[in-house]
């Protein structure tokens, strides 16, 4: 594939970041944008142009009735200047598997991974140096086409943004409180739930603002048929730990986004000679934990905030706490193990690691 690149004058690159303690997640893009088109059922005009807005119509089927997928991933720089990628290859899948059910072609995989080395490669001074700091990458699709028939666009644009973010949680790795939605539901079986489509998080946007009013930083989801059973947090697989085993609930039911941060848990677990259990917990059976301590720690897990020690879950009118509001044992050794993957400062003995 030949990338136009579009030169950018010296005078109008931005200002680096320059305090990257104060980086807000997502707040902040690098010079450059990938984009490429699809229409006749192909893709066509693979180029990098200055970051900057898009022009659509305002009867674009991705503005009027959700027609959009994305993706989340991070480089993190290492120490000797290189950009790593955690399981990119994962990440191709998931959008593709986003596009099929959003009735969107499948981008192929290696427009998607040679346009992002690109991208990356000439963006690079943009990642951020500290641990915990790292180049956002939000790769997108939207139907284009100005229509307001409710069918399928026959027109897509696909593009990649990227952003420096320090810390998802602006508290850094502490325990987080996290809201128990009692009333609304994610998502419910045949639905989108493990699509990475804007109308799942649009869902969010009203109960995730009334827990941060209330002070808590996430939203846990139950299933939507009993209103009972754990399924994710905001935008993070959730962990819990019994007994030297941890819980997460399982993916068949097509309601919950299938982690790579989930997935790699799970392996480096198993691992350390701990027992999983992809199984459906209760509410009733969590509360029973944290009042006879059986449940020991409890962690969310995903790419923006990676690994989240839970202190406390306000289910019922009621703030339940857990392992007193400290990092657990496994939750700790679990993050550190991964972040020392991603960083490059301890062996990757997977070969998850993609160095750009
Ligand atoms: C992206 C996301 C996750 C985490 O997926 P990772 O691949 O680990 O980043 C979990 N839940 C939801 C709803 C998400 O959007």
């Amino acid at each position: 594939m030949e990338i136009s690149i579009s030169t950018i004058p010296d005078n109008e690159f931005k200002k680096k970041y320059e305090t990257e303690s104060t980086l807000e997640f997502g707040k902040v893009f690098t010079d450059r944008m990938f984009l490429i088109n699809y229409s006749n059922g192909q893709w066509e005009n693979p180029r990098i142009t200055k970051y900057g807005l898009l022009s659509l119509e305002p009867s674009a089927i991705a503005l009027q009735y959700g027609q959009t997928i994305f993706e989340g991933q991070k480089a993190y720089r290492t120490k000797d200047g290189k950009l790593n990628l955690f399981r990119p290859n994962l990440n191709i899948e998931r959008f593709n598997n986003s596009a099929k059910r959003m009735a969107m072609p499948e981008i192929p995989p290696e427009i998607y991974s040679d346009s992002l080395k690109v991208l990356l490669d000439l963006e690079r001074d943009w990642a951020p140096k500290k641990v915990g700091s790292a180049l956002y990458i939000r790769p997108t699709m939207i139907g284009t086409q100005g229509r307001l028939g409710v069918i399928p666009s026959d027109e897509y644009l696909f593009y990649i943004i990227l952003s420096p973010v320090g810390p998802y949680f602006p508290e850094g790795f502490k325990p987080i409180k996290i809201w128990v939605s009692e009333n609304y539901i994610r998502a419910a079986p045949g639905g989108t739930g493990y699509a990475k489509t804007g109308g799942n998080y649009a869902a969010s946007l009203l109960i995730g603002k009334e827990a941060l009013e209330k002070g808590y930083s996430q939203v846990l989801w139950l299933d939507a048929i009993h209103k009972k059973y754990v399924e994710e947090v905001g935008a993070m697989n959730i962990f819990f730990v019994y007994n030297d085993t941890l819980y997460t609930a399982p993916l068949d039911s097509g309601t919950i986004l299938p982690g790579l941060t989930r997935k790699s848990v799970i392996q480096m677990a198993k691992d350390f000679g701990y027992s999983i259990k992809e199984q459906a917990l209760s509410m009733d059976e969590i509360v029973e934990g944290t009042k006879n301590g059986s449940l020991q720690e409890c962690f969310g897990a995903g790419t923006a905030a990676s690994i989240a020690p839970v202190g406390c879950l306000r289910y019922q009118g009621k703030e339940h706490i857990i392992n007193e509001f400290q990092i657990g044992e496994i939750t700790q050794k679990i993050y550190d193990k991964l972040i020392g993957i991603q960083y490059g400062n301890i062996d990757d003995p997977y070969g998850w690691i993609v160095p750009v």
